[in-house]
């Protein structure tokens, strides 16, 4: 028998369970039960807490719980735990699916993460900006001086813009976290416009390089996420781990008990069995009709649109704001056929095509690829439906013969494309970036849709909602 399948009342005294049982009572109403009668009535197992999806959000709250000896079930929709944050290996290549950057700066990371197990690789701190069918570095001053020198007579902004850059990294290191995810908001463009940046500045390097990092060309996402984002580059390097991004959720997994995690188990409903006369917290039921009884509560951390679905009554603001979509293509070429070494970002700051950034991931982290082979990254932002896979190759090796000349990019192959339809839930204002976790009834939720859309703000989530759930058991005061 595993910890799991013990009763919680094992470890807990019964004393501090029953404040729940109040609470619990009064919500029920809101939170309607799903008609569990009309499927067959298998072995319902009892776990503490249930958490629903391994992304990096329930990862999160599963160690969460895990520190606190508090036992618990981590049930994973796929074959796999990571959620968005995953790796495939295909041809010896690691792709990521879909261009992501893990940035050390960022604060709940640190806490969580083990960086040096990660191995991490910096890409340059800066980008290549392709404008005006030219290449122009634009380099971080302070860990590039002479770089940064001699991109100050570059045309990717003025002397004034390179100025302003530096007083918005000193505004937003000035400011905590949290006062950055709670101040007033505008749309991320308006702020550019506000603080004085030039529309040359903006159109040729604040549009691709956020526009890539928000998957928003229009830069309508909210200021706050700008802040945060700029205040995480300024304290930290942009990296990727030596085995993919896949390695982050990983590590997480890597450190929870055996057999705490259930892949290939998709929950379908969330409930109340009313059968149990002393059911005081939720179950749920998998596709495959196998019930899961929690003691404590379950912890919905899936994405945005399934949390609307396995929550009756929750809004839809993926219907009302339409997620936040992206194409990667992979292609391969022997190392000799790329034309840098660095480990730069290129962005598309001409204005046209469908680029928005691309960069050589061998360069970054060798691991990427077999010793003889380079691994190119590009991204479009957008789904491009009604474009076929075929079509959309054909076009990005056009436009990439333009930056780096047809008889190179003509070497490389097309090794595999990834349509992310949702990437992450769209914030453009008006935003809450500090969402609570409490649904009602023992049922708590986390993800990136309640705080930012990045790697930190799922991590953040799932600490609230592991904090929420402890402090209504009375099992820590919050
Ligand atoms: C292409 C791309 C690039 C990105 N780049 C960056 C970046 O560079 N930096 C950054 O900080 N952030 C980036 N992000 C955003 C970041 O990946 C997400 O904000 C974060 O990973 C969200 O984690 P999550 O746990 O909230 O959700 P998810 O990762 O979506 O996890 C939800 C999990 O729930 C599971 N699930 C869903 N329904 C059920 C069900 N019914 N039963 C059981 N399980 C279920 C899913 O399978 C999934 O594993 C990127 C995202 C994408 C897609």
């Amino acid at each position: 028998m595993t910890l799991l399948h013990l009763s919680l009342r094992h470890f807990i005294p019964s004393s501090l369970l029953s404040p729940s049982t109040q609470n619990t009572h009064h919500h029920r109403a809101r939170f309607k039960p799903r008609a569990s009668s009309s499927f067959p009535q298998p072995n319902p197992k009892n776990s503490g807490v249930i958490v629903i999806g391994a992304g990096l959000a329930g990862l999160a709250a599963a160690t969460h719980l895990n520190s606190q000896n508090i036992p618990f079930l981590l049930l994973e929709a796929s074959d796999a735990v990571g959620g968005r944050v995953r790796t495939d290996k295909v041809q010896g290549f690691l792709l990521d699916r879909g261009f992501q950057i893990f940035i050390t700066g960022y604060p709940e990371a640190q806490k969580l993460l083990d960086y040096s197990a990660l191995n991490l690789h910096k890409f340059y701190s800066g980008a290549r900006v392709y404008y005006n069918g030219q290449f122009h570095t634009v380099s971080d001053p302070l860990r590039h001086f002479w770089d940064s020198l001699q991109s100050l007579a570059n045309p990717i902004g003025s002397i004034l813009d390179k100025l302003l850059i530096a007083s918005t990294r000193i505004r937003v290191l000035s400011k905590s976290d949290e006062e950055i995810l709670s101040s007033k908001e505008v749309s991320t463009i308006d702020l550019l416009r506000k603080l004085g940046f030039s529309d040359s500045v903006i159109g040729s390097f604040f549009r691709p390089f956020f526009g890539g990092i928000f998957f928003d060309k229009e830069l309508d996402t909210t200021s706050r996420l700008f802040d945060f984002i700029f205040k995480c580059l300024a304290l930290g390097d942009n990296t990727l781990p030596a085995n993919g991004i896949g390695a982050i959720p990983q590590q997480l997994a890597a450190r929870l008990p055996p057999n705490s995690i259930l892949l290939n188990s998709k929950v379908v409903s969330v409930y109340f069995d009313d059968s149990v006369s002393d059911s005081a917290s939720p179950s749920v039921r998998l596709e495959n009709g196998e019930v899961f009884r929690s003691e404590l509560g379950v912890i919905v951390a899936v994405e945005e649109p399934q949390a609307a679905k396995l929550l009756p009554g929750r809004s839809e603001p993926v219907k009302q704001k339409g997620a936040r979509s992206t194409v990667c293509l992979y292609f391969t070429a022997d190392r000799a056929q790329v034309p840098v070494g660095d480990p730069v970002l290129y962005l598309n700051g001409s204005g046209n095509g469908i680029v928005n950034n691309m960069f050589f991931a061998t360069n970054v982290a060798p691991s990427y690829g077999p010793p003889d082979k380079a691994l190119v990254s590009v991204s479009l932002i957008g789904m491009y439906e009604g474009v076929s896979d075929d079509d959309l190759t054909s076009e990005v090796v056009r436009e990439l013969s333009g930056w780096f000349g047809a008889p190179m990019v003509g070497t490389w192959r097309h090794l595999k494309t990834y349509r992310i339809g949702f990437a992450q839930p769209n914030q453009r204002p008006p935003t809450d970036l500090m969402k609570n976790p409490r649904f009602g009834s023992g049922v708590y939720v986390c993800g990136d849709h309640l705080t930012s859309a990045t790697f930190d703000g799922a991590l953040v989530s799932g600490r609230r909602a592991v904090e929420a759930l402890l402090s209504d058991r009375a099992l820590v005061r919050s």
